[in-house]
């Protein structure tokens, strides 16, 4: 590991100043992504700014709004009973990510800044596009079974590994941010950026950019929401594929629905044309298996990954079901 230096800032407008100065600054928070990846040789910064003491760890539904500070642990949001009772596809996704270890330690900003877990780019001996802009994408012809079957180019196919960002996404929930030009607001589907040309480029935030909070309307929708997660063990593991779904009925007919999926595309995957086939009409096996090809509609799968495509419409089915009860 390359030596660095080490700073701790008590305010985020001190941590903004301190990796803004520096061109190979990197906020730490948790440090359980960051110091995995330094110590690959995956990422290298020559100075570490802790902001493990900036007063950003609350957790309040105010204005019908749910604000959550970005220093805020994984287990406490998924514990508070304001987030498991009107947001609880915010607490399942958070339950099912990593372990409990890592819960106990890992902030809600940091996980939305997790990077891809594509073999490829955390193995620092080898070309990546994203790791090193040019250098080739091996996993369009190498090992390509938890890769992107949505939203991927020909320079890269990687997959974003939050469950929380995917259940933000379907919430329309908005990242809050303090840079060196002020504050920002960027929802939550438009944080991470879709690879392009440019794979290299992983999020909107800009060099010194710090991510202060989120926040998610209280929407009734939000109420009737769950997360399901599908991997390949039942901990500590990453999602092959992912639904976060939200749904409001009325006699049998869908009033209101939002869907984003995790472990199919670069970014959480917000389906418009999915929830589309749903909103108005009666929630039936037609109805939720043409939502299902509606999401699919355009997908490229790789030669490994072929099986999400109808994996991904099983799981939305499933979490209908469980959402719609019989029907
Ligand atoms: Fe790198 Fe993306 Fe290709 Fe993985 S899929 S090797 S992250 S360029």
């Amino acid at each position: 590991m390359r030596l660095f230096d080490y700073a701790r800032a008590s305010r985020a407008s001190e941590a903004v100043d301190l990796v803004a100065s520096h061109g190979e600054a990197a906020f730490i928070a948790g440090g359980t992504e960051l110091t995995n990846l330094m110590k690959d040789g995956v990422l290298a910064p020559g100075l570490v700014v802790d902001v493990n003491d900036t007063p950003l760890s609350g957790i309040e539904l105010r204005e019908r709004r749910l604000r959550i500070g970005a220093m805020a642990r994984m287990r406490q949001v998924a514990d508070r009973p304001v987030v498991r009772e009107r947001f609880p596809v915010i607490s399942e996704a958070l339950l099912a990510s990593a372990s409990p270890q890592v819960r106990n330690r890992a902030t809600i900003g940091g996980n939305l800044m997790q990077r891809t877990r594509c073999g490829y780019y955390r193995d620092a001996a080898g070309p990546c596009n994203r790791r090193r802009p040019g250098s080739g994408c091996p996993a369009i012809a190498g090992q390509n079974r938890a890769h992107a079957i949505l939203g991927g180019s020909d320079h890269c196919i990687a997959v974003h590994p939050s469950d929380l960002a995917v259940a933000l996404c379907a919430l329309d929930a908005v990242v809050l941010t303090l840079g060196p030009d002020g504050r920002r607001s960027i929802a939550v589907e438009d944080l991470h950026l879709l690879p392009g040309t440019t794979p290299h480029r992983e999020t909107a935030l800009r060099h010194g950019e710090m991510i202060t909070g989120i926040e998610v309307p209280e929407h009734p929708v939000a109420r009737g929401s769950r997360y399901l997660k599908l991997r390949d063990r039942s901990s500590f593991e990453f999602a092959t594929v992912s639904v976060a779904a939200a749904l409001t009925m009325r006699e049998r007919v869908v009033t209101d629905i939002r869907l984003a999926f995790g472990g199919v595309a670069p970014r959480p995957w917000r389906s418009a044309e999915a929830e589309d086939a749903l909103r108005g009409r009666p929630l039936t096996d037609a109805t939720v298996a043409e939502a299902g090809r509606a999401l699919v509609n355009g997908a490229r799968p790789r030669e490994h990954n072929a099986f999400k495509v109808e994996l991904v419409q099983r799981a939305l089915a499933d979490v209908l079901s469980g959402l719609g009860g019989d029907r």
